[in-house]
């Protein structure tokens, strides 16, 4: 793949559950490779739905084969979204869930580290070496023996971000990586992710977050893109972020920035 190639491009992604609940209407947009991302918008505006469909997650079933003389609504670093591309596409999207309990399955912080690549098929060797490297990142090379479950909550979501970034995706989600830590834990992981190579979508409500790490921020509501662009200019307009349950960042109405 050519460097200049988008790592994610979407074309008029539209979603229904089930159930009948209309979760995306017309989403477009792509993320050029080492783009960091902000999506923002209030509770169901269909963020974790978008971001569930970047790796396969949803729907739950793709055709193998595509009609003639269409194309996907989703490519990701040139493949289209078939089912015969997962494996692929899921070595290059790395999903960090909102809750670590969620991704955490293994005894140990080591062997949860140790899992993606060992899914990957890598020498033990390399697999040693990243386990190292991204543990040392996160900075919980002295917990590498520890039980998951003996850690603090911002601990476990530094193991899960040291998992994911051991498979050296090209595009990191993230679902509100920074909830329920404290003041010292979000700006360590602010700080972790600032030194990620990967492109990074980013779902919060953190704004402050947003404006820290993002080039660029897409804001979601009823399931479609309301605005894409700076995060310093869209997130101080305030009647635009109040239409769309947002609200414009303290750093940004006091002139902190
Ligand atoms: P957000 O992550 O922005 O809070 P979601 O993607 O979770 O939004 O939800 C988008 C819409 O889809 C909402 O109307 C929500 O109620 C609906 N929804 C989410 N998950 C399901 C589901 N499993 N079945 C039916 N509707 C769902």
């Amino acid at each position: 793949m050519p460097d200049s190639s988008p790592i994610i491009q979407i074309e008029r992604l539209n979603y229904r559950y089930p159930n009948g609940t209309v979760a995306l209407c017309d989403v477009s947009f792509t993320i050029q490779p080492g783009e960091v991302v902000g999506l923002v918008g209030p509770n169901g505006a269909g963020k974790t739905t978008l971001q569930l469909h970047l790796n396969g997650l949803l729907p739950e079933t793709h055709p193998d084969r595509l009609p003639a003389g269409t194309s996907a609504a989703i490519t990701v670093a040139g493949l289209p979204m078939l089912k015969s591309n997962l494996r692929e596409i899921r070595r290059q999207v790395g999903f960090l869930f909102q809750d670590p309990d969620d991704q955490l399955f293994c005894p140990t912080v080591r062997e949860d580290v140790a899992f993606g690549p060992l899914n990957l098929g890598l020498p033990r060797a390399e697999v040693e070496r990243r386990i190292t490297e991204c543990l040392t990142a996160v900075g919980l090379e002295e917990v590498a023996q520890r039980g998951t479950m003996h850690l603090s909550f911002g601990e476990r979501k530094r193991v899960c971000l040291a998992g994911v970034l051991a498979c050296q995706p090209s595009l990191l989600v993230l679902d509100e990586p920074t909830s329920n830590l404290d003041l010292r834990a979000r700006r360590r992981f602010i700080s972790i992710l600032k030194e990620c190579p990967a492109a990074q979508l980013i779902a919060s409500h953190d704004l402050e977050l947003i404006l820290d790490l993002c080039s660029r921020v897409i804001v979601l509501n009823h399931g479609r893109i309301q605005a894409d662009g700076p995060p310093a200019k869209i997130l101080s307009q305030v009647t635009f972020l109040e239409q769309h349950g947002l609200e414009v960042p303290l750093s940004l109405k006091y002139g902190q920035r």
